[in-house]
């Protein structure tokens, strides 16, 4: 005999799939200092569910510290290992790796020479970082 009970635990067996072919259905409970809006998701992490940025972990240049709300602990990132990414994290992304450029090659006198090749090849290689998140 099927019971109210019996109809509901039935949905739920049917929703049960493996973790990877579930689509994320909530959020778990985020520190209160993580914005919620500065979301990104990389492939190979937590089956691409949500990450969220937090800052600077000053080891190298374009590295960004995130959020994992499901290990529930804080990792390293670059631009390049990210997927899909929210709106305003793209934004806070732009902003962090301008602010993380190194500074222009300078001559003997401390000046930079904006026609040198090594001008040049410092522009480009910005460009470049601007891309991957990663100075080489
Ligand atoms: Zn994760």
């Amino acid at each position: 005999m099927r019971t109210r009970f019996d109809c509901g635990t039935q949905r739920l067996k049917a929703k049960r799939q493996p973790i990877r072919d579930e689509p994320p259905r909530f959020l778990m409970k985020l520190p209160e200092d993580i914005d919620k809006e500065l979301w990104f998701t990389v492939p190979d992490k937590c089956h691409g569910e949500k990450h969220y940025l937090l800052g600077n972990p000053h080891t190298f240049k374009g590295r960004i510290m995130a959020w994992c709300p499901h290990k529930e602990t804080s990792f390293f990132v670059s631009l390049k290992e990210m997927k899909e990414l929210s709106e305003p994290a793209r934004w806070w992304i732009t902003g962090y790796l301008r602010g993380n450029e190194p500074h222009p090659p300078i001559n003997g006198d401390g000046d930079t020479n904006f026609d040198s090749k090594e001008y040049k090849a410092w522009e480009k290689a910005c460009d470049e970082f601007h891309e991957s998140g990663v100075w080489k």
